[in-house]
């Protein structure tokens, strides 16, 4: 649903998932993002688009509470985030993760569910069946006992999507996750996004990569500090605004891809 749709029928207000108001944040030399106002609703697919540096990863922390605002606010389904974190589900970019960190695949998985029971319990019955529930729905079950630095790119990917699935959250916020993954992967990313949203959860993707793929998303967001586009992809994928956001910096191979891509 696009945000026209939600404003003129906003009696449909269960259906509201985040709103972000005037929201800016940075770190302390820098300012990440300036007065950004979203709102995301109940089985959306959206994509965060925008050249590195632009806040999109910022944003997502944000939403989580990681970086504080220093103006505006974030709102979850109508109230503040603080006891509904377990909501929302996370995958951060690949390259914040530590690939050596001694833990298995299946572990990683489980700590979605150990979230809530704390460490020191056994997993209930029901945690291990989940775990093994999403283990197969992304394909790493034979995966399970390995540790994950020995993963592929792609394998590594899903299990970080196996543990948000895990979480049984209604929102899900993934940065990058399309970034040095192999086919197989992509399509079932997407595959799971699309179980997901029939289910009435909602996603925000992050990407710094222009394709094809973004026309599956249901609204694009073109994010550089400032929100510059919030529409379908066919609106958001033009020219003018890949410009606008990527500015001098875009070689010329990718104007000539975009041309393509999108003016055909
Ligand atoms: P993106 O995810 O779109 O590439 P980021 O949100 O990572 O962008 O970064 C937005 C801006 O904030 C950049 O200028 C980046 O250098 C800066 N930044 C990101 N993380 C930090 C940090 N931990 N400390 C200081 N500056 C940061
Ligand atoms: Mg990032």
């Amino acid at each position: 649903m696009i945000l026209a749709d939600y404003d003129n029928r906003s009696h449909f207000s269960p259906q509201l998932m985040l709103e972000i108001q005037s929201l800016s944040a940075g770190y302390r030399h820098a300012l990440a993002l300036e007065d950004v106002n979203l709102i995301l609703t109940a089985g959306e697919l959206v994509g965060l688009l925008g050249p590195n540096g632009a806040g999109k990863s910022t944003l997502l922390k944000a939403v989580l509470g990681l970086v504080p605002p220093r103006t505006g606010r974030v709102l979850f389904q109508g109230q503040p985030l603080q006891r509904q974190r377990q909501r929302i589900a996370y995958v951060p970019q690949r390259s914040q993760i530590d690939w050596d960190y001694p833990i298995t695949v299946q572990n990683v998985v489980m700590m979605a569910r150990t979230a809530r029971t704390g460490w020191l319990r056994r997993p209930s019955a029901a945690s291990r069946q989940i775990v093994a529930e999403v283990m197969t729905q992304v394909e790493i079950s034979h995966l399970a006992r390995r540790p994950i630095g020995q993963l592929s790119g792609g394998q590594q990917q899903r299990v970080f999507l196996a543990r948000a699935l895990a979480q049984q959250a209604d929102l899900f916020l993934l940065d990058e996750p399309f970034s040095g993954v192999d086919k197989k992967t992509e399509s079932i990313l997407f595959r799971v996004f699309a179980d997901l949203r029939s289910q009435g959860k909602t996603l925000l993707v992050c990407s710094h990569e222009w394709g094809e793929s973004l026309n599956r998303y249901d609204r694009l967001l073109l994010l550089n500090q400032r929100l510059l586009a919030n529409d379908t992809p066919a609106a958001v994928m033009t020219l003018e605004n890949m410009q606008r956001a990527y500015g001098d910096g875009l070689p010329g191979s990718r104007i000539e891809n975009a041309n393509a891509l999108f003016c055909a």
